[in-house]
């Protein structure tokens, strides 16, 4: 029996993160496939001076793309969203920290709303979903979604929340190409998804990918399971494509 096609979610997370040279690599993969892919940014840079704890989180904007400074990293992320339409922003909170360690809604709202405005402002770009550091999810998380109008998608939620789509991971996440150290290994992936996939109800698989941990090794097991994915027939959708196919079904 020939497997249904689906709708493939890339969620990359930690765009803005961690090392330039790899994340170019990804791109480049995406764009030689013409696959699209949904990044997830943590727009902070130094500026934390309002929360003192958050100073010690190094992961600056400006030290990515080799170009240390925020108005090339901007530029080079505004032509990347306009062209060819094959990548989309989600929150991924200002700072990436983990919200499970923070008591005050303050704080959870000002590290998800500053990393939503930072886009606005930069790009002109209202991001739609959002997906917590680490996937640690709170209680003040959910209260602070569900008040925010922008946000629409909640990426492996918790389910039952006001947050119109939550894509869970239960229903969402049958097969990862990254092991517990965010290395991709092609062979596990394809393992489990050949057990899973005649079983999996949803129209809609996210595979979850840290760009900026894969070297050049690793960056061939990314190929090789998109390659798979695209043989298979299934389509790479942005999370935009995600929100009106649920509308027009509605
Ligand atoms: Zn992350």
């Amino acid at each position: 029996m020939e497997n249904k096609k689906k709708y493939i979610i890339l969620k990359c997370d930690d765009y803005g993160v961690g090392n330039d040279e790899n994340w170019k690599r990804f791109i480049d993969i995406c764009i030689k496939r013409n696959v699209k892919a949904n990044l997830g940014i943590n727009a902070g840079s130094s500026d934390g001076g309002a929360y003192p704890f958050l100073k010690r989180v190094r992961y600056l904007v400006k030290d990515i793309f080799g170009l240390n400074n925020d108005k090339k990293f901007w530029k080079y992320t505004r032509e990347l969203i306009e062209d060819g339409g094959l990548f989309e922003l989600w929150n991924h909170s200002y700072f990436h920290k983990n919200f499970q360690e923070i008591n005050d809604l303050k704080i959870v709202n000002d590290l998800i709303i500053k990393n939503q405005e930072t886009v606005k402002r930069e790009l002109g770009v209202t991001m739609r979903a959002f997906g917590a550091p680490y996937n640690k999810c709170s209680q003040l998380m959910q209260e602070s979604l569900e008040a925010l109008q922008d946000i629409k998608i909640w990426l492996y939620g918790i389910p039952n929340s006001k947050v119109p789509f939550v894509l869970s991971v239960i229903d969402t996440r049958i097969a990862d190409i990254e092991d517990s150290n965010s290395k991709p290994n092609f062979e596990m992936f394809l393992k489990a998804y050949t057990e899973k996939i005649n079983t999996s109800i949803s129209d809609f698989l996210i595979i979850q990918l840290h760009p900026a941990r894969h070297n050049s090794d690793s960056s061939k097991e990314i190929e090789k399971l998109l390659d798979f994915l695209l043989e298979q027939g299934h389509s790479f959708i942005l999370l935009k494509d995600f929100l009106k196919r649920v509308s027009a079904d509605a």
